[in-house]
Formats: structure tokens, sequence, C-alpha cells
């Protein structure tokens, strides 16, 4: 019997997302035992593309969430969907070695240009709109760093461009730095998103309970049992934990470490915002990011600190929001910087910027994803393929690299 997540007080504030309306869903209490061939737990952005492409296969798939659905971290998410992982990949070579880190880079690349087709030919209303990704020299990697990361992508057969400082300042008005530009990454409002995928997977017979707390898990060669705190039991052959930063216990960590982060959303701006409001993030750590709104406001975040402790998050929220406003103020000094939104939240990092996806070791046909990270909606999308082909008994020539067996 193994306990089964953490529980934290996973966002404090409200975000842009949640004063616009999203679907609702066919959620219900669990009042008896149910069966199902896989249990997933957690109705978040990642429960919803595993449910989805699982439900694709013709699995029959139970969902719980003890809060409801989409109300832990993905409401709080600024939702800026990136196949270019928050560790460069030259320096994720340097790690790793290249052969190692190109296929990481690649295969993130190839979950979000799926992710794209797949929201669109399913019909998923989510705002997911293409834009271009405009990455900013800072102190991780300086104008000799950008040069070699796109030499390193280039080698790699990653589409991108070097810019130098003038024509960053010709093009977007950010003066003194050089950037690299890379194409078609994603927009999305994560809470329409995730709502379109449960509704999918809902519609082709997945059942959606909550208010739902999975207290402890039996995990056995045969099936699995997961009691609830109100005495329920779930039967099923195979659970996977999409609980986002409340860790799955006994799950080894590989690194994963949950840390903190806050963001705002401005009113909507008066005039324009920037050129093809392109993504802008920057080599720099904290780092500054931002994209545009659904209505023309400025969403911006960054700021992270390395402690996971949510009062003391809570507390700097003033203050970090005052950075971030003074920050956004001093690159584009056009906009008007001010917060009409602000929070903070639980936010994930690992050693290499990837998830750790597959299989938990001596929890037999359990699951688990810790898609961390700035790419937490790129990895859960990366999640539906990788769970959906080892249920499926077909493997992915990419598990091992995400696995929680890897060696490196
Ligand atoms: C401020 C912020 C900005 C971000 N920006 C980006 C970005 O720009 N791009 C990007 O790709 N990613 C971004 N991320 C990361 C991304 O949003 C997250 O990785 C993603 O939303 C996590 O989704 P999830 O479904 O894994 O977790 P959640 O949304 O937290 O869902 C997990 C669910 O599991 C439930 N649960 C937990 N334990 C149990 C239990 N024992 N029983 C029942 N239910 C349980 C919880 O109630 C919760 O609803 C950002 C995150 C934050 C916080």
């Amino acid at each position: 019997m193994t306990l089964a997540t953490q529980r934290r007080d996973l966002r404090t504030g409200r975000s842009l997302w949640m004063a616009r309306p999203a679907p609702t869903l066919p959620e219900r209490a669990l009042r008896r035992d149910v069966e199902a061939e896989v249990v997933i737990v957690g109705a978040g952005i990642s429960g919803a593309m595993v449910a989805e492409q699982l439900t694709e296969a013709g699995l029959d798939v139970v969902l719980v969430d003890r809060r409801g659905p989409m109300l832990g971290a993905t409401p709080a998410s600024t939702a800026l969907l990136q196949a270019e992982i928050d560790v460069p990949l030259s320096r994720l070579a340097r790690r790793l070695g290249a052969d190692r880190a190109r296929r990481i880079w690649r295969r993130s690349k190839l979950a979000l240009d799926a992710l794209r087709e797949r929201v669109r030919r399913l019909g998923v209303r989510a705002d997911l709109a293409s834009r271009d990704s405009l990455y900013l020299e800072g102190d991780v990697l300086d104008a000799a760093g950008l040069r070699q990361e796109y030499e390193v992508r280039r080698e790699a057969g990653f589409e991108v461009q070097l810019l130098e400082p003038r024509e960053v300042k010709a093009r977007w008005g950010i003066a003194g730095r050089a950037g690299l530009l890379g194409f078609d990454s994603l927009i999305a409002d994560p809470r329409r998103l995730t709502a379109g995928l449960l509704q999918i997977a809902c519609q082709r017979g997945a059942r959606l309970y909550a208010p739902v707390a999975i207290e402890e898990v039996e995990a056995g060669p045969r099936r699995v049992l997961a009691h609830t705190a109100e005495g329920r039991t779930l039967r099923a052959r195979h659970l996977i934990y999409a609980t986002g930063y409340e860790l799955p216990k006994g799950v080894p960590r590989l690194g994963h470490r949950v840390c903190s982060t806050w963001a705002l959303a401005t009113r909507p701006q008066p005039s324009r915002l920037w050129a093809d409001e392109c993504l802008i993030w920057e080599a720099s750590d904290p780092y500054l990011y931002l994209r545009a709104g659904p209505k023309g406001e400025v969403i911006c975040g960054g700021e992270d600190g390395a402690f996971g402790d949510e009062a003391r998050r809570d507390a700097l929220l003033e203050q970090k929001i005052a950075t971030l406003q003074r920050k956004l103020a001093r690159l584009m000094p056009w906009l008007d910087a001010r917060a009409d939104f602000a929070w903070c939240a639980n936010f994930g990092a690992s050693p290499t910027g990837t998830p750790s996806i597959g299989p938990i070791p001596g929890q037999p046909n359990c699951y688990a994803l810790l898609g961390y990270g700035g790419n937490g909606i790129t990895y859960a999308a990366l999640a539906g393929q990788l769970l959906r082909s080892e249920l499926c008994g077909r493997g992915d020539p990419d598990a091992e690299l995400f696995s929680f067996t890897r060696k490196f």
C-alpha cells in the first residue's frame, strides 16, 4: 500500500484564464466502487491529454480529481507552448551528449507539432495559434553563446534564425540584445484546451469523478486498487498519476524539484504590442518571458524562486509583480506594464529541463508523469503519446529518454 500524493496549495491570486468562460464538464460524484481499464488521477492538462489519447485507442478510462477538473496548476499557466526546452540544446548536449540532447529536443518538437495537428483535427476550441519565438541573449547565453546555440540547433535540423542586436531593435524595438528566432510555437487558453480534451474523452466514454481524493494505492501485477478518502475503491488494470506538482509518493525524483513562479497580465493595451506578437523569452536566470493575451493583454512571467514553500511564495507576490512590471517596462517602454491580474504558483524544475514519464519502478502497473518546467504543456502532449504506446503494448523508441529508470 502506497500513500498517494503530496498535498499543496498550488496557486494564489487570479489568472486571466479564470475570468474567461470554459466549457462545463460532465463530472459526477463517486457514490460506489468502480472498475476501469485505466484510472487517471488528476484532471488538469496532463490528465486531459492522456485521457484523450487513451480513449482514442479504445481504452476504458476513469478520471478523478480531488479539486475538480482544471482547478490545479493548469489555470495558472501562461501557456506558451514551445518545442524549445528551457535548457538550451548546446547546454543539454554538454550534459547528456549530443545524440541524447538532439533526440530530446527533436521529440519535444514532434510532440508539439502533433498537438497542433491533433487539436485542429479534433476541433478543440482553445484559442490555439502559432507564434514565432524570440530568444534574447542574457546571463545564461550571451551573444557568443547564442551564436553557438544557433549552430548546434541548425546542425540538429532545427529551423532557426540568428539576429544581430540592430535587427532585434529594428523589428521589435528591443535595445541592445541579440536574439534567436524559432518558428511555429503555440499559444492557447490552457483551461479551454484542458476542457476541450476532457470533453472529447468523456464523449468517448471516459467517466470523470470529482471531487475525489485518492489516498492510498495498492499496486499489483494483475490489478491496481485506488482507495479514496471517502472509503470507495477504484479497481483498474493500470493507474496513471497525472498529479502535477503534487508529486506521487515513492516515485524517483531524478533531480526534479518543486519551486515557485509569478505572473501577471496587463489590461488590453491601447496600441500595438510588438511585431507578430511572437513569444519572447530571455536566456537568463531568472528569466522574463512574455506573450500576447487573447484581447491584446500582455502576459508576462518569471522571477522563479528555487523553493516550493507556499507561504513564502505568497508573501513575495507584491514584490515579484513589481519586479516583473519594471522589467517589462524596461524591455518595451511603450507598453502599459501595470498588472490587471497577478498570480503566483508552484512550478517545477529539473536539472535537464526534461520530464519523467513512464512506469514507476516497484509499483506494477502504475505510471507517472512529472512534466516539469516551462514546457509542461508540451510534455503533457508527449506523455499522452508515450503512455498510449506503453499501455497499448507497442513501446516507443524514445521511452527510455524520459523513463524513471534512465541512468542520466
Ligand atoms: C505560472 C505558471 C506558468 C506556466 N507557464 C507555462 C508555459 O508557458 N508553457 C508550458 O508549457 N507550461 C507552463 N507551465 C507549466 C504547466 O502549466 C504545467 O506543467 C501544467 O499545467 C501542469 O498540469 P498538470 O495537469 O500536470 O497539473 P495540475 O493542473 O495541477 O493537475 C493535477 C491535478 O491532480 C489532482 N490531484 C493531485 N493529487 C491527487 C490525489 N491524490 N487524488 C485526486 N486528485 C489529485 C489535483 O487536484 C490537480 O487538479 C506553467 C505553470 C505555471 C504554474
